[in-house]
């Protein structure tokens, strides 16, 4: 199951120029890359990999990290989990509500979205008179492919 993207009135790379405008920073070409690389696909992404890929456009390391931490800040992008201690992004704006299945073994990320649950949190918030305004769901385990017991090899004898 896929997601679908939500419309929205401003692209990505405006709201990250008037963000930047709060922190009185500008839109650099360096700056610009990286929105249009990381809004190019939807996929979930390791800031590594990003700034890796970034590096073949002459964007330096240490900006492509530091830009990553400004999107993150603008809200157009959030952290899903921590796989093997490096991080996991995915796009925030213009990308609804969801949530996470994470296999433990091979880090495989599952998107669902379940109308229930945010109600059944509406309630719990209510009784604490909470006032919700979103909630991150990441449930851990082991995806189906991970589940299935290893096939047994044909077992080699004339290897030593
Ligand atoms: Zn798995
Ligand atoms: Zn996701």
């Amino acid at each position: 199951m896929s997601l679908e993207e939500v419309e929205v009135a401003v692209s990505p790379m405006e709201k990250f120029r008037e963000f930047l405008l709060t922190k009185n920073l500008r839109m650099t070409r360096e700056r610009a890359t990286i929105v249009e690389e990381v809004f190019s696909s939807h996929e979930h992404f390791e800031a590594e990999q990003l700034v890796q890929r970034l590096a073949e456009q002459r964007v330096s390391r240490s900006t492509g990290y530091r830009t990553v931490k400004l999107l993150e800040e603008a809200g157009l992008i959030r952290k899903v989990a921590r796989q093997d201690s490096r991080d996991v992004y995915e796009h925030d704006y213009g990308y609804p509500q969801h949530d996470h299945l994470i296999c433990k073994k091979c880090g495989e990320l599952i998107e669902f979205h379940l109308h229930e649950i945010g109600e059944l949190l509406e309630t719990v918030a209510r009784k604490h008179g909470f006032r919700m305004e979103g909630h991150r769901l990441e449930v851990f385990g082991l995806c189906d492919k991970c589940c299935r017991p290893p096939k047994t090899r044909p077992k080699k004898l004339n290897l030593l």
